[in-house]
């Protein structure tokens, strides 16, 4: 368990939470995009790899209480959309914490997770998730 955690730490980039910024209007996308929607023909070429803040604080979070069908198992999660420190907004899980205390505002940072940890039911985008500071 702790040896494949290590092993994921050391991939690098996999641990980085990779963006894009757009070099003409400075907007920070993640998901990385290729182009900028706002600039348009503009951002041709202008578009720069990005290293997100890995952390940053709650914005918003819900409780999961219901699975899908194929993956009942499942307890009760959180999803947060955290607020990074450079303002980008991410949703992921909230994990390592428990779900009565999590408030909004809270600090925390991202980290990456085995995606079939806990559960592969589609909910977990990107094999990061979030833990408390
Ligand atoms: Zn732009």
């Amino acid at each position: 368990m702790s040896s494949v955690a290590r092993e994921w730490r050391e991939i690098p980039g996999r641990y980085n939470l990779k963006g894009t910024k757009c070099e003409c209007c400075g907007t920070i996308y993640f998901p990385a995009r290729p182009f900028c929607p706002k600039c348009r023909r503009a951002s041709i070429g202008k578009i720069v790899d990005y290293d997100i803040c890995r952390t940053g604080t709650v914005f918003s979070y819900s409780i999961i209480h219901e699975a899908p069908d194929c993956n009942n198992m499942l307890k009760p999660y959180a999803v947060a959309m955290v607020k990074t420190d450079d303002g980008v907004m991410i949703e992921a899980q909230l994990v390592d914490v428990d779900l009565e205390k999590i408030e909004i505002g809270m600090p925390v940072r991202a980290v990456l997770r085995k995606l079939d940890a806990d559960g592969a039911a589609g909910v977990i985008h990107y094999g990061y998730k979030f833990v408390p500071l």
